[in-house]
Formats: C-alpha cells, structure tokens, sequence
C-alpha cells in the first residue's frame, strides 16, 4: 500500500501533480479543498460551515476535517493506497493521520514536499484565480493563505523529517520534470 501525501503552500501545484501520480500509480486520491467544494455546490451542513472558513482563508476546525477523511478513507475498496493532497495541514491532523493508518496496519510512505518560491505561488494563484474563478485566489484571501500556510502548516516539515517519511520536491520548472522528481522519490521507498 502506498500512502502518499502532497504538501505545499496553496498553488504549489499539488492538485495537478496528484492527477499524474494517480495516473501512473492506480492509486486513490484525496483532496480535501476538492471534497470541500463539492459539499459547497451541493449546499449541505458541511458545505455552509466550510464555506465560511474558506472565503476567509482559514483552515477548518480539524475534527470536521478529520471525520471527513476517515470516511472517504473507508469508502475505498481494494485500493492500491492513496495520495493525501490538502491533508494534513496541522499537527493534529498529521497525528490523526498516522494514528488512522496505524489501526489499518499501515503508514505513510512519503510526504513529499513541493518547494516553490513565494513570488511565484502568488503569481499561479492570481492566474489560477481569473482562469477558473475560484472565490479564494484573490489577492486578499491569497495572502492570508499563505499567512495560515506558514503559521499551521509548515510546522509540518520538521515534523514529517522526524518520522523519517520526508522528501524535497523543487516545485517549479517543467511539469513533466517535478513529475520525475516526484516518482523517483516514491521509487526509493
Ligand atoms: P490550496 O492548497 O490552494 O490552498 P485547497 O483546495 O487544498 O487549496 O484548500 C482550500 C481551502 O479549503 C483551504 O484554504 C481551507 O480553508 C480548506 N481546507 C482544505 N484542506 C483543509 C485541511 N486539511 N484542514 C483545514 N482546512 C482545509
């Protein structure tokens, strides 16, 4: 079983490099900003607490986040393992994460981390943000993203090197390159 997950600031391209992955692996995929939007779309309980939090560019209570993911996760069947994109974005999530996997016989074989310089992060979100509309890449919500980003979430760079899973990814340049990188270092695993 693989057990992958993506990290990087918003716009590091996680969502994109995930569809090659699961490609090229037969693995699931989880993305949590995706799970979330569909429950906005489809206006339920879920989807009105999130929106709240999204527009604002704050991260969602981890326990809504958590449950959610337990029961994506037990939604699989026969899977050849996942890859985690958007998930865990705090320490507690991370601890949750290893503890659900742990109860299935299971860990996380790489976290792989998608370094891409700031200017450039802005740049692909206020694109990303004209091209697609979606309501949380301006310029505004971009910033206190990347602001929640560096606060809650990287904290989990130290924390994945402690548990031996950790693997730098330089983020930008070619696609086809960051691809390449990407699965040597789950090759190594
Ligand atoms: P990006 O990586 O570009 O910020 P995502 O689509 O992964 O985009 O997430 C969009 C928003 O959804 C986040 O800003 C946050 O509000 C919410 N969200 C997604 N994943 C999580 C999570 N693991 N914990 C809390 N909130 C989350």
């Amino acid at each position: 079983m693989l057990n992958i997950v993506i990290f990087g600031a918003p716009g590091s391209g996680k969502g994109t490099q995930s569809e090659r992955i699961v490609e090229k692996y037969g693995i699931n995929h989880i993305s949590t900003g995706d799970v979330l939007r569909a429950e906005i779309k489809n206006n339920t309980e879920l989807g009105k607490v999130a929106k709240g939090y999204i527009d604002q560019g704050q991260l969602l209570p981890d326990n809504l986040i958590v449950d959610m993911l337990a029961a994506k996760l037990d939604s699989f069947e026969q899977s050849k393992g996942v890859i985690f994109d958007g998930f865990p974005r705090t320490i507690a999530q991370a601890e949750a994460l290893k503890a659900m996997l742990a109860e299935r016989g299971q860990q996380v074989t790489v976290m792989l981390d998608l370094d891409v310089p700031e200017e450039e992060l802005m740049e692909r979100l206020i694109k990303r943000g004209q091209e697609s509309g979606r309501a949380d890449d301006n310029e505004e919500t971009i910033k206190k993203r990347l602001v929640v980003y560096h606060s809650q979430t990287a904290p989990l760079i130290d924390w994945y090197k402690q548990e031996g899973q950790y693997a730098h990814i330089h983020g930008s340049g070619r696609l086809e390159d960051i691809t390449a990188e990407i699965c040597a270092a789950i090759d190594k695993r």
